[in-house]
């Protein structure tokens, strides 16, 4: 019977599968579309509640020092940092923000 001989070792083979992951994953990376946040904010209708501010991961709301029509310091966008996750939009309680999520 002959016997069959494996060159290498089991680590090297652990750390080929391991290659080969992370090259599948920067091919994921590379491939998929890149997403861009953006918010539009009806700041005659907003009311200053300063709910949306700490609900944003990326700190793109805080209130203006300049206030709307009603005398409230509406929210305005401060970055360019928006992913579009909605959160803002969806704490919201008069559903003054508008989310825009655009290829690049
Ligand atoms: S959509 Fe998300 S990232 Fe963009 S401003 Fe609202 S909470 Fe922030
Ligand atoms: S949660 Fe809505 S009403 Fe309150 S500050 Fe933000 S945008 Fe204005």
């Amino acid at each position: 019977m002959k016997s069959l001989s494996i060159s290498g070792n089991l680590s090297n083979f652990v750390t080929l599968k391991k290659l080969k992951k992370l090259s599948n994953q920067n091919l994921k990376s590379n491939t998929m579309a890149k997403v861009k946040g953006d918010i539009v904010i009806n700041i005659e209708r907003c009311k200053g509640c300063e709910v949306c501010v700490p609900a944003c991961p990326n700190s793109v709301i805080a209130l203006s020092k300049n206030v709307n029509g009603k005398g409230y310091h509406y929210a305005e966008s401060v970055n360019e940092e928006c992913i579009g996750c909605a959160s803002c939009a969806i704490v919201c309680p008069d559903g003054v923000i508008t989310v825009y999520k655009v290829k690049l």
